[in-house]
Formats: structure tokens, sequence, C-alpha cells
């Protein structure tokens, strides 16, 4: 006899599990939830909120979601779709306040002028053209553009104290940002979840191996480390939402789909800041340009952050090479993904991103000296004594099998379904948490189309998301009203 039952198993306790689960719930509220979790508690690993960065990633101010034509116009296509992805968070998270779920959103959720802050000529000249195509969709309504030193000086202070009168700058400025602390999100999440009736959360209970079972189920061992015991869990469908360890997942699963995959890990730290007076000058994320040869995640950005109450600086991250898939993983995590199906798109990857490779280490073995200078490129005052060094969270980007074998390293997430749609693995890592609504109705579309019906789960869904359907890049009046209605319940700015 298994040890349970039930209808969604859900692997780990990020922000991707809480999401999905909270939503199925919703949706459902019959549903049996099984959340299982291998560490003490919730968002101990990329969602935890020293782990990642906190942006509410609406694409305003990375500079990676926008880049620029031969021609110098600059391409806004991905940034359009990742700031309407997060239109679909806010609308959720709206719900929860506004359904009393969530009691107080300044509990995960602050505003945060969101900029991005460029030096030199032809950094100026792109920031420009940026704006220019920004500015005119109305997703952008109220981006602000500057060259002036003073001006920019008002908006972020510490970037340009100290700063030379004739060296060129611009920034853009967006007041509607925000930032996020997308542990703090996750425990309120799963606590809400939790709390219903045929839900529950079991934290050290990490799943070993899974496989199919009679009846198109999935049998999951799952081992509970604080009883020293081993259960057979049954399910009708399981999300493998277990960060870095959804590719061991993955091939452990044997489906066919995920056939070919492999993972390539990032990590990062920071350097974090608490002293008053300066944390107290700065209210803004200010996103850089990455350097030459770094991967997008590595865009060094100085941000407000609000966490436990408090208000801190950020800045970073610096991006390294490492072996570890997950920050509690172990160092033959790379070694272990590594599979006949996979080897020779691994190899490809390598061979093709040697640079990429000689950055990550390169930044490994970067003195602090160095770390600090490019604080002091966004910062020139900057106080070492003021600074200490924080480890952020792994992020494991996606190598993607391709029909020659060669494989591709990509830099988003995807969702790895099995044909009968009983399982489905999120890989990758960016945008990440801010997406994680986005994220949630893509499993509900592939793995339960004939839900989304007008007699089953979209009534309901309209309820929680009413923009779902629409396209909120081509649909001006959709977007502005949705914004002005979820800004209040989320107590951020509105314009
Ligand atoms: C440096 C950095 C900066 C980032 N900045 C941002 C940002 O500014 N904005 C943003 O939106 N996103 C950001 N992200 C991305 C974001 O943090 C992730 O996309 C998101 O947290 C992923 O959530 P998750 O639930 O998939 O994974 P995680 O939070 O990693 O959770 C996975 C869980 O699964 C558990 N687990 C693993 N294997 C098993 C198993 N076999 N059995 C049971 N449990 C298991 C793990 O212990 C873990 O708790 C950043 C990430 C990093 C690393």
């Amino acid at each position: 006899m298994p040890d349970a039952d039930a209808d969604v198993v859900l692997i780990g306790a990020g922000i991707m599990s809480a999401t999905l689960g909270t939503l199925m719930k919703a949706l459902e509220p019959s549903l049996s939830i099984s959340v299982f979790e291998t560490l003490a508690d919730c968002a101990l690993e990329s969602s935890g909120s020293w782990n990642n960065a906190g942006t509410g990633h609406a694409a305003n101010c990375e500079l990676n979601y926008t880049p620029q034509r031969p021609d110098g116009s600059v391409d806004i296509s991905k940034a359009l779709e990742v700031n309407t992805e997060f239109d679909l968070s806010r609308q959720l998270w709206a719900y929860l306040v506004q359904t009393g779920a969530i009691t107080e959103p300044r509990d995960f959720i602050h505003p945060c002028p969101h900029m991005s802050f460029v030096r030199g000529e032809a950094n100026v000249a792109f920031l420009r053209a940026r704006f220019k195509a920004m500015s005119a969709s109305h997703c952008y309504h109220g981006m602000e553009y500057s060259e002036s030193h003073a001006e920019i000086g008002e908006w972020a202070p510490l970037t340009m104290e100290g700063r030379a009168a004739d060296e060129p700058v611009a920034a853009t400025r967006i007041i509607t940002g925000t930032d996020v602390d997308y542990g703090a999100l996750t425990h309120l999440l799963i606590a809400h979840l939790a709390k219903q009736p045929g839900a529950s959360v079991d934290y050290r209970h990490h799943v070993r191996s899974l496989r199919r079972a009679d009846g198109g189920r999935w049998l999951l061992e799952v081992e509970d480390a604080a009883n020293d015991v081993i259960k057979e869990v049954f399910a009708r469908f399981v999300f493998i939402g277990a960060g870095g360890g959804a590719l061991e997942l993955l091939e452990k699963s044997g489906i066919p789909e995920g056939h070919g995959y492999g993972g390539f890990p990032v990590s990062g730290i920071w350097l974090r800041c608490e002293t008053p007076s300066v944390v107290d000058r700065h209210e803004a994320k200010v996103y850089g340009k990455a350097a030459e040869g770094s991967p997008p995640m590595s865009v060094p950005h100085l941000d407000t952050r609000h966490i436990a109450g408090k208000r801190w600086l950020l800045f970073g991250p610096y991006a390294g090479f490492t072996t570890r898939f997950l920050k509690h993983g172990s160092l033959t995590d790379l070694v272990r993904s590594i599979e006949p199906g996979n080897v020779l798109p691994m190899l490809a990857v390598a061979k093709a991103n040697v640079n990429l490779l000689d950055y990550l280490v390169g930044q490994v073995v970067q003195s602090k000296r160095h770390q600090f200078a490019m604080l002091q490129a966004f910062y020139p005052t900057a106080d070492r004594d003021d600074w200490s060094l924080a480890v952020a969270g792994e992020r494991v980007q996606i190598i993607k099998p391709d029909a020659a074998h060669e494989g591709e390293l990509e830099f988003g997430t995807e969702l790895v379904a099995s044909e009968d749609r009983s399982i489905v693995a999120l890989l990758g890592a960016s945008p990440g948490a801010s997406t994680a609504t986005f994220i949630a109705l893509g499993v509900l579309k592939k793995c339960f189309p004939d839900k989304l019906t007008q007699s089953a789960w979209l009534p309901k869904l309209k309820t929680i998301i009413p923009t779902y359907g629409i396209d909120l890049a081509k649909d001006a009046e959709a977007c502005r009203r949705i914004r002005a209605e979820t800004a209040p319940a989320l107590k951020i700015d509105s314009v």
C-alpha cells in the first residue's frame, strides 16, 4: 500500500510550486495537493530573499531584453513579453490580497523606481534609441529619460556623486517599478496553501526517484529525513519545481521529452550594505550594461531591497563558475547530470561558449579590489567598510538538445511535459520568480487544456486574472485598467 495518494504532487517549496499550488487550489478546491521539500523550510534556495535580487521584473530596466539592431534601432519585443508577464503576477497577488489570503502587501512588495544607467557615448546613444522605442508603447507609459548629471543625481544621488562632470551618462526611470521579497511571498503562499483542506507541505522530504505506475499515475519514492523512512506516494499529476534539482528528477522520470537536456550552473555573489546613511540615500533599482562576454544574468545593478522590515542596498551579482546545481547541493551535481543522451549537447555548448566559461572562472578568482571597482563604476564614492559579501542562489541555465545533437545554451525557462501531460518539469532560471504566475498558467495550458473551459476553470481563472487571454502589449486600455486596479491593492505606484 502506498503511504499517500495525491491528485497533485509539487516537488520543491520555492516560489514556482507555491504559485502553481495556490492557483490550482483556487481553481479546484477539492484537489489534494502534496508539496515535498528536501530542506527544513520553504524558500531556502533561489526563491530565498537574499538568494535573488528581488526585482519585480517588468523589463523596465534590464538592458539585456532590448538588443540593438545593426541599424541602431532597438528591438523591444522580448521586453514587452516580460513586461506583460509581470502583470499576470500582479493580478494573482492583488486577488490574494483582496480575498484576504495575504493580509499586508507590504510584507512582500514595495514600490521602487526602476532605472537603467549607462556611461560612454555609444551606450548613451543606445539608451536614447531604447527610450524612443519603449516610450512609444503604452506598456512603458511614464518612462523618463535624462542625460543631465543634475537630474540623474536627483533620481539616484549615489550614482552621480564624485563623477567627472564631462562623463557622458544617460538614464531612464520608471517610478512604477517594484522590489519584491520572493522569500517572504513564498512563505505567505505556502502558509495559505498548507492550511487548506486536502493540502499538505512536508519539509525534510526529499524526492529520490519517480516512475510510472498503473492508471497513468506516478509513484514517487520520498525520503523522510526526520523519521529516517522512505515513503511511497502515488500522484496523478507531478510538477517538478525543484529549481536546480529539476534536471536530475526529469532524467529520473525517464520521459522521452526530457531526453538530451543538460544544465549549466552559474553561481552568484552580492555586495550588501546596511549603513543607514548610505541606504537612506538610494531608492531605486539601477541596472547597467553587462560586461563584454558575460552572461545576461550578470548585469550589475545597485538595488534598494526591503527585507524583514528593513532597507538594504545590494550590488551585483558577480556571476561565477560552479559545479553545484543548488546552493545546498553537491559539488558532483554537474558530473552526475551527464548521461549518454546529453553528453553531446553539453560538449557542444562547452565548445561554443569558451569565452563565457573563461569569464565565469575569471569572476571566481577576481580579487575583492576588482569586485569593489565594479561597484565604484556605479557609485564612485562607495566606502569599502560599508559593504560585505553575501552568497546568492545558483542558476542552472538550460542546455537544450537540437536535431543535430549540437545543443544550445538558453537563458530563459522551459516547461518540459510528458506526452500524456501527467508530469511537467520547469527548467531554467530567468526572468524568474516575477513571472511565476505566467509559468503556472503555462503549466495549466500545457497539462490541463481540457479544464481551461467555460464549464470548468475558466470563469474562476478570469476572476483571479481578469486579463487572462488578452495581449496587454496590444490592448492599451486593458493594460491601463488592470495596472490602475492592481496598484492600490498592492500599495504600489501607478501613473
Ligand atoms: C542571483 C539570482 C538573482 C535573481 N534575481 C531575480 C530577480 O531579481 N527577480 C526574479 O524574478 N527572479 C530572480 N532570480 C530567479 C528566481 O530566484 C528563480 O527563478 C526562482 O526563485 C525559482 O524558483 P523555484 O521555485 O523554481 O526554485 P527554488 O526556489 O530553487 O526552489 C526549488 C526547491 O526545490 C527543492 N528541491 C530540489 N530537489 C528536490 C527534491 N529532489 N525533492 C524535494 N525538494 C527538492 C529545493 O530544496 C528548493 O527549495 C534570481 C536568481 C538568482 C540565482
